[in-house]
């Protein structure tokens, strides 16, 4: 019996040498060591020995079972090893390569210099107001003093969807819609920011889809002097300090008296250049009293309340805030032109 111990030692060690891997390891452990192993089979014969053969023979079989036990355990450590060793290899990261770029997004130029001018009037305590650019013909037109057949709507050429629904022109209609919502309270103070649509042909200073911003005030005793000083203040904080304005008679249906207004040249200052065709003037928006008529159709009494009104083209902020050539680079979705504002 001890013979026969001996050799499953010789036979087990023998073959453990030559194990490749933990699955084989464990199929050897199984194989000698298991319960219904191999070293468990002879052993079992050990209740036909005499009393004095069974402790040694016991004592045998505790050697060899301890000898295989060290092989199986040194060669399992030596498996975990190399299993780590080809996980590290397989995960190991090159530090030295170079990382790859971000793609990083930037606010389109139209709407930071709608963001911009919106901050400088809620600056000045205006609030936002928004409205459908699907609009009909009452709010676009007539609550805006310009009853059907006016000739005045021939200077906004307009995309109707049936008789009396059409594509907002301009944005003031929301002044309109906001006249009605405060039901007659004061002070009105909103500027409406939005798209507005009109019937012209594409060229590099004209677009059939827009963007303007107007605004609005009512309240007791506004004055013409009022609207200059806020104009001043919103034209100086977004083209400079030193910029000055001019006004102009001009004639806006919903508003009297009306004016153009314009600014020193962003470009020179004021001396002359090709920009402001050597006027040193550049245009940029119009503006009013609120018509009383307009007044009187959105709920204030004209005798009681005043107000005015200004409205500007934000792609012609945006023109001459940027020097840009072209409407069109706008609508393009040109990334060469548009990652040009992406630092701004
Ligand atoms: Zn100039």
């Amino acid at each position: 019996m001890k013979e026969r111990l001996e050799s499953l030692k010789a036979e087990a060690l023998e073959q453990l040498k030559n194990v490749a891997d933990a699955v084989q390891l464990n199929d050897l452990r199984v194989k000698y060591l298991g319960k219904k192993g191999a070293l468990t089979e002879i052993l079992r014969g050990m209740g036909s020995l005499s009393a004095e053969e069974r402790p040694v023979i016991g004592q045998v079989g505790n050697v060899v079972r301890a000898a295989i036990e060290e092989v199986i355990e040194r060669k399992q450590q030596h498996f975990q090893e190399k299993e780590t060793e080809l996980k590290l290899a397989s995960e190991k990261v090159d530090v030295t390569l170079p990382g790859r770029p971000l793609r990083q997004g930037g606010v389109h130029p139209l709407n930071k210099v709608i963001q911009e001018i919106e901050d400088i009037f809620i600056g000045l305590g205006y609030r936002i107001a928004e409205g459908p650019e699907v609009e009909t013909d009452y709010y676009n037109f007539e609550a805006l003093n310009l009853p059907k057949n006016h000739p005045a709507r021939d200077m906004q050429d307009s995309f109707y969807i049936t008789e009396d629904i059409l594509m907002r022109t301009q944005t003031s209609p929301v002044q309109v819609r906001t006249m009605e919502a405060m039901k007659g309270e004061v002070p009105v103070k909103v500027i409406c920011p939005g798209k507005v649509y009109r019937r012209d042909d594409d060229d590099a200073t004209h677009s059939f889809q827009f963007n303007q911003i107007e605004g609005l005030v009512i309240g007791k005793g506004i004055r013409m002097s009022d609207l200059k000083g806020t104009l001043l203040q919103f034209t100086r904080e977004m083209f400079g300090s030193n910029t000055q304005i001019r006004l102009r008679p001009s004639f806006f249906p919903f508003t009297e008296p009306s004016a153009e207004v314009d600014v020193t040249c962003v470009k020179c200052g004021g001396s002359g250049c090709r920009m402001c065709k050597q006027t040193g003037w550049l245009e940029i928006l119009g503006c009013g009293m609120v018509h009383p008529r307009v007044l009187e159709m959105g709920g204030y009494d004209p005798e009681e309340y005043t107000g005015f009104a200004f409205g500007m083209g934000v792609e012609r902020i945006a023109i001459l805030k940027y020097g840009i050539d072209d409407i069109r680079h706008f609508y393009s979705n040109d990334l060469r032109f548009l990652q040009q504002f992406a630092r701004y």
